[in-house]
């Protein structure tokens, strides 16, 4: 008989933070198996971007790695019933609508291929891929492109649902309002030493318990605890007491004595030629002076406001310090060009003649610049970034310590992990207590960044234990790190599955 290569199959979500480190995982498992394949099936929303299309061209992708497009999902087709969408719902609505495609994929990749598929994994909003995984009784895993912090708070939702269904006049309530009101105004999540304030949640967790925003990410996360497994792009030594706590979350879970999750980080992008503004970023990095650079990035889609985009270019010119900044087109939503596309040149919001004033001290660049390449450049000094768990752990393993500026989704609970747990990062005042216009003025931002870039004990210390994160993090993938002996427990379990 034909002997079937082992092939692990991918689902992911639209969104260029969950491609990113799943495609970079796929290039792990087959570069240390030959004979996996790995076939990444992609449910879209909209036309694929430039960056999309640069990370899946088939030039950078090895052989084994296979990918398909599920023909697009437009927003039009998507029922969506709360006023204003979250990108996490777009999400799960985008997987949910693809299902059929996704299960025409695999029932072909099932009966007329020479693969023998060991388990389905999927994003972390992907989890309607669940029902699928069971029809044709595979392993399944999720591949939380997060970290911990956000994995435990994610596991102890449906708890908290739990307890408020049994107030039956309460539920139509917003859970963690209800919960501030009540009871306590922090909350706490298994596994993390400091507690939360209710806004640092991401926003479908806030959302009325009647809303689609809030139904869908319950629901995402209510599934959690039936998949054979998580892995989580963390590493023990960043997130230990989290792991832990995650474990004794998952310790009445049926039929299995293998660990519920796998932390397999930090997995992050690795530097292409083919970025965007790629030369232009580099060339002008080398002319300057080792650790002089403060670079600014909101992620693949975060966006400011018009004033706060102004703010933050007079708070540059104020500091006097040198600056690499990738500027987006401005929104009063901070995640606004998460899953959409802008097509106006962005430098045209900022204050008229910044780019002039500022040529000797900075580079002004938009929509996209080659994140990893600049985190690992002697000349950057500081990262003000808006905590997205990529970028977060993309400053962790260049050891560039952060300014928090976090915008949407899980970014201020990841602040406050960056602030106040790690001590790596700064925070601007008023980005979380906002005050009435809810904006961070010049002036602070430009002491921040002094605070930051200027030779002082506060900065030296933040220093010093990025640096022992960044070690630690490069010790987790070796042979006889952490996450690669997570890794290889995991892959001895989808052998064993043949
Ligand atoms: N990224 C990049 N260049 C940019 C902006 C973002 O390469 O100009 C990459 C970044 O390195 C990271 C990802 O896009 O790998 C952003 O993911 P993250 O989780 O930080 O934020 P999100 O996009 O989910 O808000």
């Amino acid at each position: 008989m034909e002997k079937k290569n082992p092939c692990i199959v991918m689902v992911l979500s639209p969104g260029l933070s969950h491609l990113i480190p799943l495609v970079e995982f796929a290039k792990i498992l087959t570069h240390e198996d030959d004979e996996l394949h790995v076939k990444l099936i992609i449910p879209t929303l909209g036309p694929p971007s430039s960056s999309m299309n640069s990370i899946l061209n088939k030039n950078s992708l090895p052989p084994n790695i296979t990918f398909t497009l599920l023909p697009q999902v437009n927003v039009e087709d998507l029922i969506i019933t709360d006023e204003n969408p979250q990108p996490a719902t777009q999400m799960q609505l985008t997987v949910k609508h693809s299902l059929p495609f996704l299960h025409q994929e695999l029932t072909s990749l099932i009966t007329s291929t020479n693969h023998n598929i060991l388990a389905i994994l999927f994003s972390l909003f992907s989890t309607d891929v669940l029902d699928l995984a069971k029809e044709f009784n595979l392993l399944s895993y999720v591949f939380f492109a997060s970290g911990a912090l956000f994995l435990s708070f994610c596991l102890h939702l449906p708890h908290l649902d739990d307890q408020q269904q049994q107030h039956e006049h309460e539920q139509e309530e917003s859970l963690l309002f209800h919960h501030q009101l009540t009871e306590k105004t922090t909350v706490h999540v298994p596994g993390c030493p400091v507690p939360f304030q209710v806004h640092d949640f991401p926003q479908p967790a806030l959302s009325q318990r009647s809303t689609q925003a809030y139904k869908s990410f319950l629901g995402v996360c209510r599934k959690y605890s039936l998949v054979d497994g998580v892995l989580v792009n963390t590493f023990t030594d960043l997130e230990a007491d989290l792991i832990r706590a995650i474990e004794d979350q998952a310790n009445n879970r049926e039929n299995t004595n293998s660990p519920f999750v796998y932390p397999i980080g930090p997995i992050i992008q690795s530097a292409t030629s083919n970025q965007v503004n790629r030369l232009v970023c580099l060339r002008w990095l080398d002319n300057q002076p080792p650790r002089s650079v403060l670079y600014i990035s909101f992620g693949s889609g975060g966006t400011l406001s018009q004033e706060q985009l102004n703010e933050i270019a007079f708070g540059l010119e104020l500091s006097g310090h040198k600056f690499l900044w990738v500027v987006r087109n401005p929104s009063n939503f901070g995640g606004s060009a998460y899953l959409n596309q802008q097509k106006e040149d962005p430098l045209r919001y900022l204050p008229s003649g910044f780019v002039d004033r500022t040529k000797e001290q900075g580079l002004v660049v938009p929509s996209w610049a080659p994140q990893v390449e600049i985190l690992g450049h002697g000349s950057t000094g500081g990262f003000l970034s808006h905590c997205g768990w990529n970028s977060t752990l993309e400053s962790i393993v260049h050891g560039v310590p952060m300014i928090a500026w976090p915008l949407f989704a899980e970014q201020r609970m990841n602040a406050v992990l960056l602030k106040d747990v790690l001590k790596v990062a700064l925070m601007p005042e008023k980005v979380v207590d906002n005050d009435e216009d809810g904006i961070v003025k010049r002036e602070e931002i430009a002491r921040v960044i002094k605070r930051m870039m200027e030779e002082n004990k506060e900065g030296l210390e933040m220093r010093k234990r990025i640096k022992e994160l960044s070690d630690a993090a490069a010790a987790a993938l070796t042979q006889n790190g952490s996450s690669h002996k997570a890794l290889s427990t995991l892959t001895k379990k989808l052998k064993c599955s043949i």
